[in-house]
């Protein structure tokens, strides 16, 4: 192959080439189609996982805060049920506090003195 500025190899199949312009990436359209939805399939897998993982920690808070009143519970009550403490959807100081509540979707978890999680909604949501 003649060495020229337009030399490239093929991020997708690694295969030198000689692209006909200079924004040319990919030595097919193929090879760029495949290259495109094998990077939005691992990313539509991750998001997926993670999805997963909230949905499920939703369902573990929600489930405490219908049954336990008042909604506290433990560190091990909350991952016996499954729920995971690596995932959340957001977080919030607590007003006039040091404390950060740790939310998932509408409902937040918050470290209490005894240890305990006293489970609340996120007052920003209600009414939504
Ligand atoms: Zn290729």
């Amino acid at each position: 192959m003649k060495e020229n500025e337009y030399t490239r190899q093929c991020p997708n199949c690694s295969k030198e080439f000689v692209a006909q312009r200079a924004d040319q990436l990919f030595c097919s359209s193929k090879c760029r189609y495949d290259f495109h939805n094998r990077r939005a399939r691992g990313k539509r897998i991750k998001v997926t996982l993670i999805d997963r993982i909230l949905h499920r920690n939703r369902e573990v808070l929600l489930e405490f805060f219908i049954k336990t009143k008042p909604p506290k519970v433990s560190h091990q009550e909350l991952l016996n049920a499954g729920f995971d403490f690596g995932f959340h959807t957001h977080s919030s100081m607590v007003k006039d506090s040091q404390q950060k509540c740790y939310y998932i979707y509408e409902y937040g978890i918050l470290k209490e003195a005894d240890g305990k999680f006293k489970i609340l909604q996120d007052e920003k949501l209600q009414g939504a």
